[in-house]
């Protein structure tokens, strides 16, 4: 992508209404415009990123066994009238009519939903255990949205739901969505740490909460120092493989968040653990029957007897995911995207656009790694180059291929590591093959 051609519309001066750096960078990077409160547009280089963190839980769901349906995001009231929540879920619930005064809401969460296409497809207990999710659009009408995308009123939300006939089922199911959470943030460069956690108005007995430890997390979280430097299940652990032991480690040590903590830990501190801020990414529940029993999600079981299913969801916050990202990983020049969820792997300066020497090279080298399928942000505007080097940091791409008059005289380039600043210069071969490896 040519940035003389591209709509980035960056800002210079820190925008009032942001009080974190995510919120800030994710402005001032011409990522996302507020259009109302809570509610936000992805502008093109955003929505880049967006789709990059979308598909990363999307292949650790798939690996995991889950399938990807997609729900509405409009949803009748009945079903919620239904399960009991309608008047439950209180002021967020986005209640809409239609013109035929039909009652309808936007979706904050979808339970009801899929338990209803759920109930109505699967009749036997040989057509579990099952999971399905959806990555959907809610709306949760927040009393206090702020801190950009990070509490919003509309976000995109990864939301998941298992069926299983027996406890032990659901709780093998539980587990693959614990070991997919553990990898899935972890691709992403976070380290989120599961803590235990309330089940609040999706109810049930079991629940964790994935937490980003950040000084500028909405929430109090306690959590043992050995959290830090625990290892992600590798690859050669299988979803076939017998998961309780990786939940048993996970979950030996007290991490908790401020109200389970402070009920049932007060006084187990010890010099092990970190009081920190933390924001949650995602979260874990196990809620047995609440709605196969009021809503009637039964199977025939081998007997013959029809039996209410167990059932949990899971939730993943992929718009909040984009801002937790940058509150991991930013410095005072801007954000430092990790490779995996960077909008393009390589901004290209020209250091004297205009001129045919390095316009040539420019293209040359442009064209050379776009067809080896390396995404290039290439700035050939006629801008100064501290306004390029500036723009550059700002947006965070992972590397900056520098091309001036006076390398090229002497038949060199700069390739400079946005996270860690090293530059290096080398030939402009060298310097594709090592952008391409
Ligand atoms: P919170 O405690 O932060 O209000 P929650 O516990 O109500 O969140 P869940 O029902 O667990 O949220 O939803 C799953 C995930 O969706 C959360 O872990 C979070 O990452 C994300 N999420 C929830 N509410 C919001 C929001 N208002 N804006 C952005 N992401 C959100
Ligand atoms: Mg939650």
């Amino acid at each position: 992508m040519r940035l003389s051609k591209y709509f980035l519309p960056t800002l210079k001066e820190n925008p009032a209404e942001a009080q974190i750096p995510s919120h800030t960078l994710m402005l001032r990077a011409g990522m996302i415009r507020q259009s109302a409160s809570g509610i936000y547009s992805w502008l093109p280089l955003g929505l880049r990123v967006l789709r990059k963190i979308e598909q990363i839980v999307r292949e650790e769901q798939d690996k995991a066994g889950a399938q990807e349906l997609l729900m509405p995001t409009i949803q009748p009231a009945d079903l919620w009238i239904e399960s009991g929540r309608h008047d439950a879920y209180g002021p967020e619930l986005l209640r809409i009519k239609d013109r035929h005064s039909r009652d309808l809401l936007y979706g904050p969460t979808n339970e009801e939903m899929i338990t209803d296409i759920f109930r109505n497809g699967v009749k036997s207990y040989k057509e579990l255990p099952s999971i399905l999710y959806h990555i959907q659009w809610k709306f949760r009408d927040e009393v206090r949205p702020r801190f950009g995308v990070m509490r919003g009123r509309e976000f995109l939300m990864k939301d998941s739901y298992s069926f299983d006939l027996d406890y032990e089922g659901a709780k093998r199911s539980y587990n693959k969505m614990f070991v997919a959470y553990l990898r899935t943030f972890a691709r992403m460069g976070l380290k989120a740490i599961p803590m235990r956690a309330e089940t609040g108005p999706i109810g049930g007995d079991l629940s964790h909460e994935f937490i980003v430890l950040a000084e500028t997390g909405e929430s109090q979280v306690y959590c043992h120092k050995d959290y830090l430097t625990m290892e992600i299940p590798s690859d050669d652990v299988s979803y076939e493989d017998d998961l309780e032991p990786i939940f048993e480690k996970w979950t030996s040590l007290y991490a908790a968040t401020e109200d389970k903590y402070v009920k049932e830990e007060a006084d187990v501190v010890g010099n092990d653990l970190i009081s920190a801020r933390g924001i949650e990414v995602g979260q874990t529940f196990y809620f047995g029957k609440k709605y196969s029993e009021p809503m009637n999600v039964n199977v025939t079981d081998k007997e013959g007897k029809k039996v209410a299913l167990e059932m949990g969801s899971y939730g993943i916050g992929v718009s909040r995911l984009f801002g937790a990202i940058i509150e991991a990983s930013h410095d005072d020049s801007g954000i430092i995207w990790p490779d995996s969820v960077a909008p393009f792997k390589v901004g290209l300066i020209n250091l004297k656009s205009g001129s045919d020497d390095t316009d040539k090279a420019c293209d040359d080298i442009y064209a050379a790694l776009i067809n080896a399928g390396v995404e290039v942000l290439y700035d050939d505007r006629k801008e100064r180059a501290g306004v390029k080097f500036n723009n550059m940091d700002l947006i965070g791409l992972p590397w900056q291929l520098v091309i001036g008059p006076r390398g090229l005289a002497n038949g060199v380039v700069e390739i400079k590591r946005r996270a860690t600043g090293e530059k290096t210069e080398m030939s402009i071969e060298a310097a594709i093959a090592k952008l391409t490896a």
